[in-house]
């Protein structure tokens, strides 16, 4: 199937104009018509090859909604018309501990992105949601709230879920306090997720005209962090803070911020280590945890949520031809809160 799409061929090259070609539909295979693909962060990672070396030509994008045009012959979960939503990844081994437990994210044979990564032919490259059309297996999709506004459900097959799961997890809920380090993309969704759940939540930002924005979303508490004892104030109070910052920071002044039994959760991926006091966790009894998106059943559970709570991302709609413009804007955290590519525009 032939498909328009975005691709950039080499490390921090400019996104051009890509024709090529999607497999021929398998008997569990759907494919979409994509109405709409987010801009992730680590779009911009993967692109510049900030962090493991990178599979070139790439379609970047793995926050895709569209609506299913034709199936397989086995294909029961959907039928043609109905809206569809792909995300970070597009298959898994389906057999270790992890997949039967429904964490694919966590496949002990590695998941398979749905860009920059083999298929697991071991030879096709998976080209991502920077385009026109898509083809993936069935159980890998997912179905998407027909009362949402569409542009706004794109982002949350990754910056939705990558916040909705750790919330969950680590229990944010009433009686807990909850802060978000950054308010991008992902980090914005944490502050609708985490304030739809009950828990008392605080934005940690270096972005002082992000504040209204914040409270706005339901953030209780905005911590402006370039002032430094601003965050020296908050020592020991936190049940749980999520890091959904891009760029490399000190977590010390956070990891202090947590109080007895507290876990802050990596989520941003600079690509460079972090380095932490061990006095700061045990001091404490401090926990430093990770967190990668959600499997496929989460990220159904997720949608619905979002239906019943009328959550969405806040999107800025683009054309495809500012893509390279989104990525430096994106950067420079000048956007609110996530660039969608309008994939009409294709
Ligand atoms: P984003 O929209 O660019 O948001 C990142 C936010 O980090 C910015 O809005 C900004 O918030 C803050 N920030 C940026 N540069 C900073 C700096 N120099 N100092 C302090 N704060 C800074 O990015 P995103 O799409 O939300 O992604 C965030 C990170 O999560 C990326 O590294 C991405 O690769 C990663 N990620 C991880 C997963 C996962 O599964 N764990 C999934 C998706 C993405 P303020 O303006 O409010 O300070
Ligand atoms: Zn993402
Ligand atoms: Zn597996």
């Amino acid at each position: 199937m032939k498909a328009q799409g975005y691709v950039v061929h080499s490390a921090g090259a400019q996104l051009e104009p890509f024709e090529f070609d999607r497999r021929q539909l398998r008997p569990r295979d759907v494919a979409l018509e994509i109405y709409y693909s987010g801009i992730c962060h680590s779009d911009i990672h993967q692109a510049r090859e900030e962090w493991d070396p990178a599979i070139f030509p790439m379609v970047p994008g793995h926050e895709i909604v569209g609506k299913v045009i034709e199936i397989g012959s086995q294909v029961s979960k959907f039928k043609v018309g109905e809206l569809i939503g792909v995300g970070v990844f597009i298959d898994s081994c389906r057999n270790c501990s992890s997949c039967m437990a429904g964490l694919e994210q966590y496949c002990l044979e590695d998941m398979t992105g749905t860009y920059n990564s083999i298929e697991r032919d071991g030879k096709t490259i998976a080209f991502g949601g920077y385009s026109n059309r898509f083809v993936i297996d069935e159980d890998y999709a997912v179905h998407v709230p027909t009362n949402l506004e569409l542009a706004g459900v794109a982002p949350l097959m990754c910056a939705g879920i990558t916040l909705y799961s750790p919330l969950k997890h680590w229990q944010a809920g009433p009686g807990k306090k909850v802060a978000i380090m950054g308010l991008g993309g992902l980090g914005h969704m944490g502050v609708k997720f985490s304030h739809a759940l009950g828990a008392e939540t605080t934005v940690f930002s270096h972005s002082p005209e992000k504040e209204a924005d914040a409270k706005a979303m339901g953030a209780d508490h905005f911590v402006l962090t370039s002032n430094a004892s601003e965050l020296k104030k908050h020592r020991k109070s936190f049940d749980l803070i999520l890091n959904t910052i891009s760029a490399q920071i000190d977590l010390e002044p956070y990891l202090q911020a947590l109080k007895l039994d507290g876990t802050l959760v990596v989520i941003g991926l600079p690509g460079k280590p972090y380095e932490v006091a061990a006095g700061t966790l045990l001091g404490q009894r401090r926990s430093l945890a990770g967190s990668m998106i959600g499997g496929v059943s989460e990220l159904q559970e997720m949608l619905n949520f979002c239906s019943t709570h009328n959550i969405l991302c806040d999107v800025e709609v683009i054309k495809v031809d500012y893509i390279n413009q989104a990525f430096d804007r994106t950067v420079a955290s000048d956007v609110k809160y996530r660039f969608v590519i309008d994939a009409k525009t294709f």
